[in-house]
């Protein structure tokens, strides 16, 4: 096992994403805190149609040990008490994961300023903020691990002008990150997705995504457990010495961009 008895927590754990890094994590040992919003799973319209049961349940059913927090990353104080309580629960925190995140679909002439916010606030505000008050926590832990979840879509335009700039800004966070607590012996690194199947794809046209797949070098679109194997990766000791780096996990999206 890769991760035998970290503390780690996933932001927006109980669904896609973030659900297959917390049971990839599971599988590895790892203890889970699973902060989001609501406990029940988001099921899409064309992926995860059929999924039910909580992230917890399933990481109790790999022989690991899961809490659930019911979380608002937009809201300082509950990602305070969130973290807190983690660490009072598993004695410590060595991993963070900050997953959670919204996309709401419209060019600059559609989205209302307050819908910038909003996803400004998730994608990016909420990002830092997890990171700010779980830092000291991880200064006392021999592994700690920050993991950002972007998105290819912080290498170009084409996703609206709030999710792709909060997500380059989350890259280049992760940069500004690394270089700060280096010393303290934390890593910090993004991972960048392509298309992966989760209900986050609702707003799609099936005409949309038959062009996002022909885009995809590989035959097939990506799974929450590919960016849980990747998340893995750089949780493990095997990434000791790799910071500040961004990871594409895209079946080759980026490629041919
Ligand atoms: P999903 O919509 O499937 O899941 C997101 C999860 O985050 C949901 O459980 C959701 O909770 C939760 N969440 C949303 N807002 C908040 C909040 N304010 N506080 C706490 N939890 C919240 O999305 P994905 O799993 O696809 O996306 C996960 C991450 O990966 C996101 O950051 C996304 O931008 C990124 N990404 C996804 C890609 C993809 O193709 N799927 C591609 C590139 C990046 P609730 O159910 O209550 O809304």
């Amino acid at each position: 096992m890769l991760l035998k008895d970290r503390v780690c927590i996933v932001t927006g754990g109980s669904s896609g994403i973030g659900r297959g890094i917390a049971l990839e994590f599971a599988r590895e040992g790892a203890c889970v805190a699973v902060v989001d919003k609501q406990e029940t799973p988001l099921r899409g319209k064309y992926h995860e149609t059929d999924v039910t049961t909580p992230t917890v349940t399933e990481i109790e059913k790999l022989g690991a040990q899961g809490i659930f927090r019911q979380t608002d990353v937009a809201d300082v104080s509950q990602v305070a008490h969130a973290i807190q309580q983690t660490v009072d629960h598993f004695g410590g925190l060595d991993i963070l994961i900050n997953n959670a995140g919204i996309h709401i679909p419209g060019g600059a002439q559609e989205i209302s300023i307050a819908d910038w916010d909003k996803v400004v606030g998730v994608n990016l505000r909420g990002v830092f903020v997890a990171t700010k008050l779980a830092i000291p926590h991880l200064k006392q832990s021999n592994f700690g691990r920050i993991i950002q979840i972007a998105s290819v879509h912080a290498y170009g335009g084409g996703a609206g002008p709030a999710y792709a700039p909060a997500k380059a800004a989350v890259v280049n966070m992760v940069r500004d990150t690394a270089l700060e607590i280096g010393q303290d012996g934390i890593t910090v690194n993004a991972i960048c997705p392509g298309y992966i199947e989760t209900a986050i794809q609702d707003y799609l046209t099936p005409e949309q995504i038959e062009e996002a797949l022909e885009k995809t070098a590989l035959p097939r679109f990506g799974l929450p457990r590919d960016i849980g194997r990747a998340a893995v990766f750089l949780a493990s000791d095997d990434a000791e010495w790799i910071t500040g780096a961004s990871l594409l996990v895209d079946g080759g999206f980026a490629a041919g961009v």
